[in-house]
């Protein structure tokens, strides 16, 4: 055991699950409930939705931008998701934790495997939509994509479920209020942890 109050290094948080999940509704919800936490920016070659800006939501990169943070290996994780590129750059996360502060990925299942192998003492939330109609009618009803891609997207989702066993935790979005009430719980437990001391 380390002692009393020595500094500590933040705790990598993995927030992951099947598209049409809600990630990204808890994770703007997650702001407000809790601050303290380091949402990172992800990279991608998706083109960027309405609304969405340059930075904030994502950086949005060219297939050969990309392709070149990976060849440096500037991504602590990547994964091709529905025909594009989606990767967490890696320098950023680094830092932050280890100034102490706790940082949140939002990404899908295959790069979740990735960081559980880089960093196995992660904290790894599964969200789950509470029911497959729910999910289908979530990605319809966000309403910005073709009816190819929703169903790409469905797919990928039914996959995706198949991969909780490598999670710590279960949360089921029912409300989003609720879901992010048992994030929180989460990391309150975890800060407790013994082995964390
Ligand atoms: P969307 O295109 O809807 O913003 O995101 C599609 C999927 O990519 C979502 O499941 C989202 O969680 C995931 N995603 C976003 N950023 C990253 C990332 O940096 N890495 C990985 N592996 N997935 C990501």
């Amino acid at each position: 055991m380390m002692g009393i109050h020595s500094k500590r290094k933040g705790l990598l948080i993995v927030l992951s699950g099947p598209s049409g999940a809600g990630k990204g509704t808890v994770c703007s919800a997650l702001r407000t409930f809790a601050p303290e936490l380091v949402y990172s920016v992800s990279a991608t070659t998706r083109k960027p939705r309405e609304g969405e800006v340059d930075g904030v939501n994502y950086f949005f990169k060219s297939r050969q931008e990309f392709e070149g943070m990976i060849e440096e290996d500037q991504l602590l994780e990547w994964a091709q998701y529905v025909n594009n590129y989606y990767g967490t750059p890696r320098e950023f996360v680094e830092e932050q934790l280890e100034q102490g502060k706790d940082v949140l990925l939002e990404i899908e299942v295959q790069g979740a495997k990735q960081v559980k192998k880089r960093f196995p003492e992660g904290v790894f939330i599964f969200l789950l939509p509470p029911s497959l109609k729910e999910l289908a009618s979530r990605i319809r009803g966000r309403g910005t994509e073709t009816e190819e891609v929703v169903r790409h997207r469905m797919s990928a989702a039914e996959q995706e479920l198949g991969e909780v066993e490598y999670y710590d935790y279960v949360v089921v979005n029912d409300r989003v209020e609720d879901a992010c009430d048992r994030v929180r719980s989460i990391l309150t437990a975890e800060h407790c942890r013994r082995d964390r001391f």
